[in-house]
C-alpha cells in the first residue's frame, strides 16, 4: 500500500461515511466487506438523525428498572437464566457507567460527536445526489401518560442541559403534528431540529456508489 492509502473494514454507514470523508481529504481508500454495502445494521435501522441523543442507556437508577426486565421473558431486556452468569461482567460495566459523573462524561462525548449531524448528513446527501432521502420534519417522543414520561425525566433534563430544542406536547398538539398517531399516546416531546433518513439502505448504497466513482 502507498503512504496515502487506507483500508476500512466494514461497508456499513459508518465505514462508508468515513471512506467518503477520507477520499475527499485526498486519501486512497479501500473498503472491505463480504456483504452488500449497507445490508447489515445500516439496512434496518430507524434512520433517525438525532443530535439530541446524548443520554446513554445506562442512566442513574437503571439498575431498578433493568432488574425486573431481566427476568421478564416478554421484556426487551430479557436475559435467559443460563446466560446471566456469563453476562455478569458486561452488566457490572453497564451499571458502573450509570454513575452521574460517568453519565456526564459520556453525554459530553456524544454531544461532540452528534452536534450538527443533521446539517452534515444534509450536505453529504446533497453531495452524492440523494438529498431527497434526508427529511427535517423533527421527531416526536410519545408516552401514554405523564407518569411514563416522568420516568425518563433525567434523560430529558440532560438533553435540555446540552441545549436541545424541545417542545412539550399534549394530545391536541400530537394530533396536529401527526394525525396518524394512536389515541393511546397522550403526551411527550417534539424535537423540531431532529432529522431522519427515509431509506437508510438506499443512502448507504448511494454512498458506496459515490466511493467507487
Ligand atoms: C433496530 C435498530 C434501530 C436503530 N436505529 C438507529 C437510528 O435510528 N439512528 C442511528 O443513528 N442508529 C440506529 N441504530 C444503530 C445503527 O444500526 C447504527 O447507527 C448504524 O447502522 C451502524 O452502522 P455500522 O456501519 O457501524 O454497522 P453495520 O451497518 O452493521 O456495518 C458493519 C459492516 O461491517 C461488516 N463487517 C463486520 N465484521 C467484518 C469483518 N471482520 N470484515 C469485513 N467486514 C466486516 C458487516 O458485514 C457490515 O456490513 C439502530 C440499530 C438497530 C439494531
Amino acid at each position: 500500500m502507498q503512504n496515502n492509502s487506507v483500508a476500512i473494514i466494514g461497508a456499513g454507514i459508518v465505514g462508508l461515511c468515513t471512506a467518503h470523508a477520507l477520499r475527499k481529504a485526498g486519501w486512497q481508500v479501500t473498503v472491505f466487506d463480504a456483504q452488500d454495502p449497507g445490508s447489515q445494521c445500516s439496512f434496518g435501522n430507524a434512520g433517525a438523525l438525532s443530535e439530541g441523543s446524548v443520554a446513554p442507556l445506562a442512566m442513574p437508577g437503571v439498575i431498578r428498572q433493568a432488574a425486573s426486565m431481566l427476568l421478564d421473558s416478554t421484556s426487551a431486556l430479557h436475559v435467559p437464566l443460563a446466560y446471566l452468569l456469563p453476562a455478569m461482567p458486561w452488566f457490572v460495566r453497564f451499571i458502573g457507567a450509570s454513575r452521574p459523573e460517568r453519565v456526564r462524561q459520556i453525554a459530553t462525548a456524544l454531544h461532540d460527536l452528534l452536534t450538527e449531524s443533521v446539517r452534515h448528513h444534509t450536505e453529504l446527501a446533497h453531495d452524492i445526489g440523494c438529498a431527497h432521502l434526508i427529511k427535517t420534519t423533527g421527531q416526536l417522543h410519545l408516552y401514554p401518560d405523564a407518569n411514563s414520561r416522568d420516568k425518563d425525566k433525567a434523560s430529558w433534563q440532560l438533553k435540555a442541559d446540552f441545549g436541545l430544542a424541545m417542545q412539550s406536547v399534549d394530545r391536541a398538539a400530537i394530533a396536529e403534528l401527526e394525525p396518524a398517531v394512536s389515541d393511546t399516546y397522550r403526551c411527550g416531546w417534539f424535537l423540531p431540529d431532529e432529522g431522519w433518513v427515509s431509506d437508510p439502505f438506499q443512502y448507504s448504497q448511494a454512498l458506496a456508489r459515490a466511493n467507487t466513482d
